[in-house]
């Protein structure tokens, strides 16, 4: 049995279940890493396997921030009425090019947006989300990179006043959370403009949120930290999960096949496919978002800012300033669309953003659910299985307690209630 240690409640000397032997993760974005380094930390033998060029995931290509004001899930009346004025092809940041190709999530996704589904979702995403900055900081802490987490809020700012009318609202009473927003002062905002072209009207300074240093760093700590500790990193890609008997074992795309006494699937948008060789549904879709990012700039080291009229969000990293933005539903496959590129470039000009020289673009999907939660639990088919994926716009704000949960769902297999909002039986119908 593997002795516990700095577990997410102290529970230190807790034994993990019998059975929890080698766990293999599948994927090793963000989600992956923050499971395997917390199994790996509490003594669980633990391999990733993961084929990806670092950068290519949304691990690398987000926002960079821990946004737990972000309550409501998006799966909401509001969004479906707030549609027209987002299109892509009004100015806005939703495209959606082939509909017809996703009509079964968008169906489903319509289903979730009944008010009493969007009130469950929001309980069982403040729950979740209550969690994520201590489990952050406790990751963090316990592999010795506490300062990737910086914790000084973010703000959100309006240039319009359709933009603060509806953002005030939204934002100041609406749920959000463990976060607290306050006007930004005539001091700060001032401050804002000074680096800025167009007029600001107003904005907000939320407290309780973060960002992360740097993403890729993260990314490269995380894994570090997980190699340093004995975790291994296998470089493939599983091909499928060969199934019988309840049981589960891994096929490489080599023609390798891995047994594993315990599987988490936590392969981003990959995961899907790998669920459904266990007759398991999940009906996960691409939301694609797109950044910019110029390693030469002069934008000061301040928390990331919204422009929510434009609905991109700035983000000073220690690699570069990052602007980024869209969500592109999309079947797999499909290249990227250049326009989004070209429509970031015009909004760094519109703000006057101070960066010079070509900026790097990227492009990379979302995982995401119909009703915008994750899918955190254990397979009903295969008894070796369990799965963390579908973390939508909030894959990093969520990866540490995801993590939390997915070793006590290892600690005790018998119960579920950890993870039970969580689970793809929501989709069984
Ligand atoms: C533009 C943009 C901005 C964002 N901003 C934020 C933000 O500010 N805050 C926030 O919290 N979230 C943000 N997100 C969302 C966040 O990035 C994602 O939710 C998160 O990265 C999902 O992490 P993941 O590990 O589940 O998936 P991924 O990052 O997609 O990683 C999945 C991994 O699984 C591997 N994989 C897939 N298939 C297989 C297979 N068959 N075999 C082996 N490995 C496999 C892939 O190679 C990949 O490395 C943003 C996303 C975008 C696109």
């Amino acid at each position: 049995m593997a002795a516990v240690t700095g577990g997410p409640d102290g529970a230190g000397e807790r034994g993990l279940h019998e059975d929890a032997g080698r766990v293999v993760v599948v994927g090793g974005g963000v989600v992956g890493l923050a499971c395997a380094l917390r199994l790996r930390l509490a003594g669980v033998d633990c391999l990733v396997i993961d084929p990806m060029r670092d950068g290519e995931a949304a691990s690398w290509g987000n926002a960079g921030h821990i946004a737990i004001e972000q309550v409501a899930p998006l799966a909401s009346w509001g969004t479906v009425r707030s549609l027209p004025r987002r299109w892509f092809g009004r100015g806005g940041p939703v495209d959606v090019p082939r509909p017809w190709a996703i009509a079964p999530w968008l169906r489903r996704f319509l289903r979730a947006c009944s008010p009493a589904r969007h009130a469950a979702g929001q309980q069982a995403l403040r729950g979740l989300l209550a969690e994520a900055m201590p489990a952050w900081r406790r990751l963090l802490q316990d592999i010795g990179r506490p300062g990737l987490l910086r914790e000084s809020g973010h703000c959100v700012v309006w240039e319009t006043a359709d933009g603060e009318r509806r953002g005030r609202a939204a934002w100041l009473h609406g749920d959000i959370g463990e976060a607290r927003a306050t006007p930004l002062t005539d001091k700060a905002l001032a401050m804002l403009q000074a680096r800025l072209d167009p007029p600001l009207r107003a904005g907000l300074h939320f407290e309780g949120s973060a960002q992360v240093a740097d993403t890729g760093q993260l990314m490269r700590d995380l894994r570090a930290a997980l190699l340093d500790r004995g975790g291994q990193w296998l470089r493939a890609k599983v091909a499928r999960l060969a199934h019988a008997d309840g049981h589960a074992a891994i096929l490489l795309d080599d023609g390798r096949r891995i047994e594993a006494d315990r599987i988490l699937i936590a392969a981003g948008p990959g995961s899907k496919r790998l669920m459904a060789d266990l007759d398991e549904h999940a009906p996960l879709i691409e939301e694609r978002g797109y950044h910019l990012q110029w390693r030469d700039h002069d934008w000061p080291d301040r928390p990331p800012v919204v422009f929510e009229d434009r609905s991109v969000i700035l983000t000073r990293f220690d690699g570069g300033l990052r602007l980024a933005g869209f969500v592109e539903f999309v079947p797999p496959g499909m290249p990227p669309d250049v326009r989004k590129w070209q429509r970031l470039r015009a909004h760094a000009l519109a703000l006057g953003l101070p960066v010079r020289g070509e900026p790097e673009a990227w492009c990379g999907a979302r995982p995401t659910l119909p009703d915008y939660l994750p899918a955190i639990g254990r397979s009903r088919t295969a008894g070796n299985v369990c799965y963390a994926f579908g973390h939508q716009h909030l894959g990093l704000t969520l990866a540490a307690a995801t993590a939390d949960r997915v070793l006590a769902l290892f600690r005790d297999p018998g119960d579920t209630s950890p993870v039970a909002p969580y689970g793809l039986q929501r989709f069984a119908d």
